[in-house]
């Protein structure tokens, strides 16, 4: 292949990677850099069909590099070029090693064409294919020995070991890699969490302008080429100016005829933008390493060569690939060493706490009073607590009014732990107060509800120096022919920026503790429930058997009671004329106990079977169930002017008939008893716009002190005489209670003296109104 047809398809590979009529920034997060069907001239690549191991694509340089051209390997075996002897050990190695998500070392081996020169060997397995790809050992070209590598490199693993801080182990670890590489600029970048890389640490060459704390924007390094890190770790690109060598034939070896995928080639061609960039840089050489944090990408080692192309040999690569692994395994340690004292401040913080919430009974002031507090486990400006649906705050925050509204958008993230440093920029309606809540983080404390502690911190103003304009990553240009072009930007002059609306961003170890704190606080919140729920079990059973109790003894009791009094009746009917004044007196005492304590036994009956037997539930018709009651009681009180309103409609009600009769009953019979206007007035209701409904029955009768409102409900208690109101046992507000109590409801009273009074009931659980609410 000539050399101008070599360039021609070039080109074609070149154009074909980010020339696009709609061209725009996304396109370089688009572009498949692994499909570029081109690789670098520094060395070649041969495709081949396993097993018979047949060249079915070659890299157009094979003339060139391996002293055959490609036209001629393909069709052929690999014996063709390596001979039978070094063909059969490579088949052998091939069997032997693993070549799949990897670039392997195979070999070293000689070409038949070439027998004075060697070549390293590298395979990969891809797409059920085999790549080879051939690296020329040049002695000359090696830039140090074996033997001054393994010192140096034994001094940097030391150093980097005792490094007093994170940033002095990135200063070590620049200069070393300076010192094997031979690189004119090293630098170490840090990705923040929007992926835009900072330079924290430098060594180059003097005279070479320092690019120490510059910013680079995302786009800087697009998705796909941070994909291409996990798969090699070192990016090698020895000349920018290099003329990209296609594969021969050009089309495809694969069914689907796409190109074969060169994400593991270590001399995969490169995308135009990349070598674009790094020329408007000013750069001729780059070798380029991910740094690694527990697995994530957490920056970037670049060299940079400014004053001509540089090549580094596979022997020195492996020195760097040592190195890079130590530095980061290192960095992870390095990172948490140095956020080891406050580590330790956060985990007893929490330990405190959780001890504290143990003791104290309510769970808002558990977390948020005290030395041990939600504030003290984190560094945070203020924090809330959102717990039933109640704010409470500490420290400085936004208003409770507004915590709600971070708290109903925290819901549609369902993350149970989130974290921002840029609230105003993810949740807009935020701004207006960022002053204190430019960052929050927060845990949920209950997957269904939306209980949550979000700690909030103020905004801070920071100054970013940008290589360039950040908002203007990449430039298009040129329009012949209609195709646009991406092209990076030409100046990387240093750019202020002013950040605000950002707070101090959230450590690792803060989202870890969070987190820690989250399970903490939700054990003793489940442990709480248990307890809580044992003792209620507890309590049901013995309320039962009292109830079981009260019932037999109050049963059995009024059977001898019975006898007592028929016996004194028949005193009286026999014997009464015989008896001194004193004696029928006594004998009148006798009786007339004997029916109150019987009407007692009566009360505690009822009120005991109120409590034993199980409701049976179903749905009622309030308003016609009232219209039978009230037509009883009428019947019962003739003579009397009474005027009962019931209103015209009720919610439904799930309830036990026999139980709920008996509280209106209860309450409508008071309204009358205790009531002593000519024309007594009763109006029973429901306000239905409250969650549960609350019903009532109103009256104009002579109405209960305050002192007393509490009292009335009290068993056997009375507020009068006797028998002034009719008589009764004070036990018929009790029963009531008990049964509005069985349906889960409550009930409370509003009166004065002499002016009527309004009880009030549910018959709903409380939580059942957080249910309906969700
Ligand atoms: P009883 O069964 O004897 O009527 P309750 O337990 O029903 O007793 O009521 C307790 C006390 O509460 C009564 O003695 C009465 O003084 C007071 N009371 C109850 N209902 C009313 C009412 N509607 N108006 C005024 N006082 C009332």
């Amino acid at each position: 292949m000539s050399e101008s047809e070599l360039e021609s398809k070039a080109e074609d590979a070149e154009s074909a990677l980010v020339v696009a009529s709609n061209v725009d920034i996304s396109n370089c997060d688009l572009e498949q850099v692994q499909l570029v069907g081109a690789i670098q001239p520094h060395g070649a690549l041969l495709i081949l069909k396993e097993p018979e191991l047949i060249i079915v694509q070659a890299s157009a340089n094979t003339l060139d590099y391996l002293g055959l051209a490609c036209e001629a390997l393909v069709g052929e075996t690999i014996k063709a070029l390596l001979g039978d002897d070094y063909a059969e050990a490579l088949r052998l190695r091939i069997a032997e090693t693993h070549l799949t998500d990897i670039l392997a070392h195979l070999m070293i081996a000689p070409c038949r064409s070439r027998p004075s020169q060697r070549f390293h060997l590298f395979g990969n397995r891809v797409d059920g294919l085999l790549l080879l790809e051939f690296e020329l050992i040049d002695e000359d070209r090696c830039q140090m020995p074996q033997s001054d590598l393994l010192p140096i490199l034994r001094n940097a693993f030391q150093s980097m070991r005792c490094a007093s801080s994170l940033s002095a182990f990135l200063d070590f670890a620049v200069v070393q890699m300076q010192l094997i590489t031979g690189f004119e600029r090293v630098m170490a970048y840090r990705f923040d969490e929007g992926g835009s890389g900072e330079v924290v640490a430098e060594a180059k060459a003097p005279g070479l302008e320092a690019y120490l704390g510059l910013h680079y924007p995302s786009s800087d390094i697009p998705k796909p080429a941070r994909r291409l890190f996990a798969f090699s770790l070192l990016r090698h690109l020895p000349n920018v100016d290099y003329v990209p060598v296609p594969l021969f034939p050009a089309h495809s070896p694969l069914a689907t005829g796409k190109p074969v995928d060169l994400s593991y080639s270590f001399l995969r061609s490169v995308s135009v933008m990349y070598t674009d960039y790094l020329r408007n840089m000013g750069v001729k050489a780059t070798l380029v390493s991910p740094l690694l944090k527990e697995g994530r990408l957490w920056g970037l080692i670049s060299c940079m060569q400014h004053s001509e192309p540089k090549y580094l040999s596979f022997e020195s690569r492996i020195s760097v690939e040592m190195l890079i692994q130590t530095i980061s395994m290192l960095l992870a340690d390095r990172e948490n060493f140095d956020q080891l004292a406050y580590r330790l401040r956060l985990d007893q913080a929490i330990a405190e706490l959780v001890s504290a919430l143990g003791r104290v009974e309510t769970f808002p002031e558990a977390l948020l009073s005290g030395g041990a507090n939600l504030l003290s486990v984190m560094d945070a400006g203020g924090v809330a607590l959102i717990a039933d649906g109640k704010v409470s705050l500490l420290g400085q925050t936004p208003t409770s009014h507004q915590v709600s509204m971070i708290a109903n958008w925290l819901l549609q993230k369902k993350a149970t732990v989130f974290s921002t440093h840029q609230l105003p920029h993810d949740f807009p309606p935020s701004s207006d107060f960022r002053a204190v809540a430019s960052g929050l983080l927060t845990i949920s404390l209950a997957r269904t509800s939306s209980d949550r502690v979000i700690w909030f911190r103020p905004e801070v103003l920071s100054e970013v120096h940008w290589a360039g304009d950040p908002n203007k990553p990449v430039e298009i240009v040129g329009q012949d022919d209609h195709q646009l072009r991406l092209r990076p930007r030409t100046s990387f002059q240093l750019r202020k920026e002013t950040v605000h609306c950002q707070s101090r961003p959230w450590l690792g170890c803060e989202i870890d503790h969070a987190t820690k704190l989250r399970q903490a606080i939700i054990d003793v919140l489940v442990d709480r429930a248990k307890l809580l729920a044992r003792a209620n079990e507890e309590l049901e059973r013995s309320n039962q058997e009292l109830d079981s109790f009260a019932y037999a003894a109050s049963h059995d009791l009024k059977e001898p009671l019975r006898g007592i009094n028929n016996f004194a009746e028949f005193l009286r009917a026999e014997d009464g004329a015989r008896l001194s004044t004193m004696g029928s007196s006594r004998l009148e005492t006798i009786i007339r106990l004997a029916t109150r304590m019987d009407n007692m036994l009566e009360s505690l009956m009822q009120y005991s079977r109120v409590g034993r037997n199980e409701l049976v539930l179903q749905t009622l018709p309030i308003r016609a169930l009232l219209e039978q009651i009230v037509e009883l009681i009428q019947q019962v009180n003739p003579d009397q002017d009474i005027n009962i309103e019931i209103q015209p409609s009720f919610p439904e009600i799930n309830g036990d008939r026999v139980r709920i009769c008996m509280i209106f009953q209860n309450l409508i019979m008071n309204a009358i008893k205790y009531n002593d206007q000519e024309k007594k007035w009763i109006e029973i209701g429901c306000d239905s716009t409250q969650v549960p409904p609350v019903f009532f029955v109103r009256d104009n009768g002579i109405g209960i002190a305050p002192c007393h409102h509490e009292l009335i409900f009290q068993l056997f208690r009375r507020l009068h005489g006797r028998d002034e109101y009719g008589g009764g046992t004070g036990a018929g507000l009790t029963i009531v209670k008990k049964a509005v109590a069985r349906h889960g409801g409550n009930i409370w009273v509003e009166s004065s003296e002499g002016r009527g009074s309004t009880f009030f009931f549910t018959l709903a659980h409380w939580q059942d109104r957080g249910a309906e609410n969700q």
